[in-house]
């Protein structure tokens, strides 16, 4: 901010957000240090071969798996805005299908256990989960029923002490390297949203079948898991928060998986623009660097633009979550518009890096393939639009 007479507009300003400390901005260099020095130097080989399961040890030794979790799971003790952190730190890796794979850990499979776990449960998955030491993955969708949740057919059959759980789940991440599944399953069909129940169960019980890899579109360095249980026996301990509780449970769930999402579709979405930047101010096309003609400069100025609205919405939406609101109408609003500007984003970038942004070497086709899943994954945004038209009471 000038002081003098005369203002001038401060456009170096790196003022941050309001919602965090300066312990924040020393995590995020601590994270970014990390994963510039040790990820993104993976990043190509893991496309081809998906990433290894030392990341997660070696995330876990750091403490970057339990940043807001209580320091007596061996947790950080921090705040929602920690994970935040995180999920946008994570896009230095270079590699969707990475930030996504723990993404699935951190914020996805271990909130339920943490929030409507027992103790047992908690010193048995979350403790490990937080070290890296046991890796977890999230089973809803199946290749009957995605979108619609209530959809679906896995069962769970009470059988005297114990639970016979039968179903596939599809699209599952995590679900080949995973040590565990926090499972969706329906325990009473008549029962309609009160029917549904989640379990914890050990991905090396008799009767889990791990059948397929997924070839996917993006997100190569991620495992995608079609999955199958064939009378696999649980014990009633496995029950994760209560008989007929298991849709709330996992719609809960669900508001924290979509606002990370939303936050790393931004903190990519942005990446994008920076690497695209630099390439169009090296980038010569008569006579002048590319980013000077004007078509170019305007797709600069709507891209900020977009994504510095979708960031503050994220924030402001993260603001209420940390604060005790469960505000999923604004969670479903940053959901559906973040992963719209990161998927527009990568696409006028590889349009401004022209035949380049076309090929491989560049890594933003890349980015474009990966972002596509943010408007899918989590809840289409069909669904996200739906949830917020639904929230007006019509
Ligand atoms: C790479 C990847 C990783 C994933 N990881 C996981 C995971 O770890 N765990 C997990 O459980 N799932 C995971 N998923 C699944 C993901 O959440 C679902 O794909 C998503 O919710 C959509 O479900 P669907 O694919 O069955 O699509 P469908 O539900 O079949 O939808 C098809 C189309 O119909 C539209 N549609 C459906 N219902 C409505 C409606 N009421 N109104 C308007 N339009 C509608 C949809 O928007 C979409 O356009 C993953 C998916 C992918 C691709």
């Amino acid at each position: 901010m000038a002081t003098a007479d005369v203002l001038k507009p401060d456009f170096q300003s790196g003022k941050k957000h309001f919602i965090f400390t300066d312990d924040h901005e020393q995590l995020r260099q601590s994270i970014r240090s990390f994963v510039v020095r040790e990820l993104q130097p993976h990043s190509e080989e893991w496309e081809e071969t998906t990433f290894p399961d030392w990341v997660f040890h070696r995330m876990g030794e750091l403490g970057f798996l339990g940043l807001s979790y209580p320091e007596e799971y061996g947790g950080q003790g921090g705040d929602y805005y920690c994970n935040i952190v995180l999920a946008e730190e994570m896009v230095h890796a270079h590699s969707g299908g990475l930030a996504m794979g723990v993404a699935v850990h951190t914020d996805m499979a271990t909130p339920p256990i943490f929030l409507f776990g027992t103790e047992e449960q908690k010193q048995r998955y979350l403790v490990p989960s937080i070290k890296g030491e046991r890796i977890s993955c999230l089973g809803i969708t199946e290749p009957d029923a995605g979108s619609d949740v209530s959809g679906i057919k896995t069962r769970a059959v009470r059988d005297g002490d114990e639970y016979v759980i039968n179903g596939s789940k599809t699209y599952i991440t995590n679900g080949h390297r995973a040590d565990y599944i926090v499972l969706v399953t329906k325990t009473d069909p008549d029962a309609g949203y009160d029917g549904f129940t989640l379990f914890l169960v050990d991905m090396d019980s008799p009767g889990v079948v791990r059948e397929k890899k997924l070839e996917k579109l993006g997100m190569h360095a991620s495992d995608t898991a079609l999955l199958a249980f064939q009378d696999v026996r649980v014990p009633a301990e496995a029950i994760l928060g209560g008989v007929g509780k298991g849709f709330y449970h996992i719609m809960w769930e669900l508001q924290g998986e979509r606002l990370i999402g939303a936050a790393g579709a931004v903190a990519g979405a942005q990446r994008c623009f920076e690497r695209t930047l630099d390439y169009a101010k090296e980038r010569t096309a008569f006579g002048r660097p590319i980013g000077r003609f004007q078509a170019i400069r305007h797709k600069f100025a709507e891209m900020s633009t977009k994504i510095e609205a979708a960031r503050q919405l994220v924030y402001m939406t993260a603001w209420r979550f940390q604060n005790g609101e469960y505000p999923v109408r604004e969670i479903s609003m940053a959901k559906l518009y973040s992963a719209r500007v990161a998927c527009e984003v990568a696409d006028e970038c590889i349009q401004i890096h022209g035949g380049a942004g076309y090929m491989k070497e560049y890594g933003i086709e890349r980015v474009w393939r990966d972002m596509r899943l943010n408007r899918i994954g989590a809840g289409t945004d069909e669904i996200m639009l739906d949830v917020i038209g639904r929230s007006y009471g019509i």
